[in-house]
């Protein structure tokens, strides 16, 4: 299977029905970035910045910050990596930063919120975030967005920071791409009224799901009780894509449902053109979708998504058994 994976690195992530699939992996850490290349994917559509802040014993000066992401962005030689600004909080702690003490931390002050309520800490990350990309591309999405006037807020931070740079002679990354993370559920509401200030949109699955369900993600006990693979987690997956296409506007999926082969055919039966998984992910899930026809995919999914099922789970298993998937 390893030579088999191996095998495919060059091959394009192409469905038997002819559609191209964009496979991304998720990273945080500069040692991750080799992954890119050794495992053939497209990019990086998740660097999860927060993770220099995690390890330092301290608040990363500025300098530092442009360090890290001009390396992360020499290592991705020319592939696209989508930095999402910090996302701290429930399980993501600073040891530095003191956190009042809260009754339910996941639904807590954490990520955006936090950066909106100190937007000298996202400031410095986003002057370090253009800094590092001048003149070159640069995608940047903002986490935990759970209504259109956080992801407005945080898009003037960045304009604020823009005047900064070009104030002081620096050029500005281009084109420089903002988007946001579709991860909480208030959004599915309001999609038409986000989807026109993006350029573009990231479902983050591990956090939707999660919220969805009120189902903590860490819980051991829940593991399981709740499938993404379920009517109403597909169902939001489908509508986000519905949207993102009327609206024009790409959409992908870093969460780490994108993983696991099954979850990532359900999620291309639903018409994601882009997934971001753990690197070691990209030789099975482009193994899949090699032999996948999505069309046929889609034309047994639909009426499903409409049934009361708790999961779709053996009827995707028995698709792909059927099907030779
Ligand atoms: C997610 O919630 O799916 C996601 C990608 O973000 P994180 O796992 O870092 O919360
Ligand atoms: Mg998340």
């Amino acid at each position: 299977k390893q030579a088999q994976y191996a095998a495919l690195r060059d091959e394009p992530a192409i469905c038997k029905s002819g559609e191209r699939i964009e496979l991304n992996i998720n990273a945080g850490l500069i040692v991750d970035l080799p992954h890119v290349h050794d495992s053939g994917a497209d990019g990086v559509g998740l660097y999860r910045t927060e993770l220099q802040f995690m390890m330092a014993s301290r608040f990363p000066r500025l300098s530092q910050q442009i360090r890290h992401y001009e390396a992360i962005i020499e290592q991705a030689q020319g592939k696209p990596v989508t930095f999402r600004t910090l996302d701290i909080g429930a399980d993501k702690i600073l040891p530095y930063l003191r956190q009042p003490k809260e009754e339910n931390p996941a639904l807590g002050w954490r990520s955006i919120r936090m950066a909106l309520d100190r937007p000298a800490l996202l400031r410095l990350q986003l002057r370090a975030l253009m800094m590092a990309a001048e003149g070159q591309p640069m995608k940047i999405m903002f986490p935990m967005i759970a209504d259109i006037d956080e992801y407005r807020r945080a898009i003037e931070v960045v304009e604020i920071e823009k005047a900064h740079l070009l104030k002081r002679g620096h050029r500005l990354p281009a084109p420089l791409k903002l988007g946001a993370m579709i991860e909480i559920p208030s959004l599915l509401w309001q999609l038409d009224h986000l989807l026109p200030l993006v350029d573009f949109a990231s479902i983050g699955s591990n956090d939707l799901v999660q919220f969805l369900f009120a189902s903590d993600r860490g819980n051991p006990k829940l593991a399981g009780r709740y499938d993404p693979l379920s009517p109403a987690a597909l169902g939001a997956m489908r509508l986000i894509v519905e949207k993102a296409a009327e609206h024009g506007k790409p959409v992908t999926l870093c969460g780490e449902l994108g993983g696991r082969p099954l979850e990532a055919m359900g999620l291309i039966g639903v018409g994601l053109n882009s997934i971001s998984m753990v690197p070691s992910a990209i030789g099975p899930v482009k193994a899949m979708l090699r032999t996948l026809d999505r069309q046929k995919l889609w034309k047994f999914m639909e009426p499903l998504l409409k049934s009361p099922l708790h999961t779709l789970r053996p009827e995707l298993l028995e698709f792909a058994q059927r099907n030779g998937v």
